[in-house]
């Protein structure tokens, strides 16, 4: 192996009990033999064993007691010989260490060259690399459990079936092309269309997978409209206040819009207040119930507030007719107090809201039907992002790929209809499988693997 040997940080810096530091190359356990100093030699110990002792500077003087944990080439994350040093955590002891390795030649990693390794030694496809990155990332655990399914290799397995059914049909093609005389043509001819009719459904159907499955990465956005005073802010604070992670003025807005995340099943709700749309001197009407729409617009689902404790105005209709064109839900907030709005037969009042879900009765005051409101903002975030039964995800890059597979295969089906000659046929199939090729890495350029594996972090 030409590869250098390399070294980082694979857990988060500062203060904790232990850190680790992943070695991965040619020379690690040399290395290690002239830093460590225990019972037992790294390079003559067994595959997979753990030593203890301790890590020597320069002058033999111990640095640290750490663990090492001895894996050889091939059979390890990269496919060449790894070290995971645990030392004690901090900033101090991993930062000797990684020093010590660099005064003998061990250079820093950059970010992702561990996993970059691991791909380019055959560990893993392009697609469960990414995975590596993205389980790193997951904001919700839903979105980590379907990152593991993707490093376990699912996404790869779906494409591996569909590139499999593609080359049957290209040696099809092929031996169309090269013995026209022979007697199979028309029949042959319906089942590439058949084949390829098969692929392209099997790729819309990664395709929708990926539309389901930004939600799940990056959560819904849901934004609170409503007529002043009917009780948004208190509701926002009131949703947020268990899990508030960010709760920011937007930039750029004189605090028109406040964000704030609601995990409801493991799906994350990014939601909105609108409360200052008016109040920041915007005190026409007509400018708030525009505004309100194109909050409306931006967001995947809208919660409408209305004041039960007063009459229904033209106002809260025209806002509910805005919102009640998408996915919407209403909340009768301030029940706490006598009801004068008439909330019975709201979701047929010619507003457009949908039929199935009735206004959930709150008190925002009071912090009454919360429970009920999580449960329909549950249901109606099911309604937009299906029943997620789906454990595939597919990124950007992997979705950019595919349709530009399923751009070559439905002119090849089209083409394949149209009894046009299989040359042509066959070459956008062959364009199709690259691109193919393209997600899961067999075909590549260094400088895409460069831009992929820059978006990890160092030590993986
Ligand atoms: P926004 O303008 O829609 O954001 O409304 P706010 O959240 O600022 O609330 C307006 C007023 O209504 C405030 O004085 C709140 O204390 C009050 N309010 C909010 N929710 C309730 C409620 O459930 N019951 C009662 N009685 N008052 C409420």
């Amino acid at each position: 192996m030409t590869e250098d040997t390399i070294a980082a940080l694979a857990t988060a810096p500062g203060e904790g009990a232990i850190s680790c530091i992943r070695v991965s190359g040619s020379d690690t356990l040399s290395v290690c033999d002239k830093i460590f100093k225990g019972k037992h030699t790294p390079s003559t110990a067994r595959d997979r064993s753990v030593l203890l002792g301790d890590i020597n500077d320069g002058d033999g003087n111990a640095i640290d007691q750490v663990l090492l944990t001895i894996m050889r080439g091939p059979k390890s994350l990269t496919g060449e010989d790894v070290v995971e040093i645990t030392c004690h955590g901090g900033i101090i002891a991993p930062g000797l260490v990684l020093r010590r390795l660099a005064e003998l030649g061990v250079r820093p990693a950059d970010p992702g060259e561990f996993t970059r390794r691991a791909f380019l030694n055959g560990k893993m496809d392009l697609a469960q690399a990414e995975a590596v990155c993205e389980l790193v990332q997951a904001s919700s655990e839903k979105a980590h459990r379907v990152a593991l399914r993707q490093l376990k290799g699912d996404l790869s397995g779906k494409l591996e079936s569909v590139e499999n059914r593609l080359l049957d049909l290209l040696i099809l093609l092929e031996a169309n092309i090269d013995f026209p005389d022979e007697d199979i043509e028309s029949i042959e001819m319906d089942r590439v269309e058949g084949g390829l009719g098969q692929a392209c459904e099997e790729l819309e159907g990664l395709l929708e997978a990926h539309r389901r499955g930004q939600y799940v990465k990056d959560g819904l956005d849901m934004v609170i409209v409503g007529k002043p005073n009917v009780g948004k802010s208190s509701i926002f604070n009131r949703l947020v206040e268990k899990d508030r992670v960010i709760v920011s003025d937007h930039p750029g807005t004189t605090r028109d819009v406040v964000d704030g995340l609601v995990r409801v099943n493991g799906l994350m709700l990014r939601v909105h207040d609108t409360a200052g749309i008016r109040r920041a001197g915007n005190p026409v009407e007509e400018e708030a119930v525009r505004r309100t729409r194109e909050a409306v617009e931006r967001a995947d689902l809208a919660l409408v507030v209305i004041d039960s404790s007063a009459p229904l105005s033209g106002e809260d209709r025209e806002i509910l007719a805005e919102a009640g064109a998408g996915p919407c839900l209403v909340a009768a907030n301030k029940t706490d107090l006598p009801a004068k709005a008439e909330l019975a037969g709201l979701e047929v009042a010619g507003t457009g809201v949908a039929e199935s879900l009735e206004p959930v009765r709150i008190s925002a005051l009071e912090g009454w039907g919360f429970d009920d409101l999580l449960e329909s903002m549950k249901k109606l975030a099911y309604t937009k992002t299906g029943t997620l039964n789906y454990e595939i995800i597919v990124s950007e890059r992997h979705a950019a790929g595919l349709r530009s597979s399923l751009e070559s295969l439905s002119r090849a089906r089209q083409a394949a209809g149209d009894g046009i000659s299989p040359e042509f046929i066959a070459s956008d199939l062959r364009h199709a499988l690259d691109c193919l090729g393209e997600v899961t890495g067999r075909q590549i350029s260094t400088q895409v693997l460069d831009e992929i594996f820059s978006r990890f972090c160092i030590g993986k």
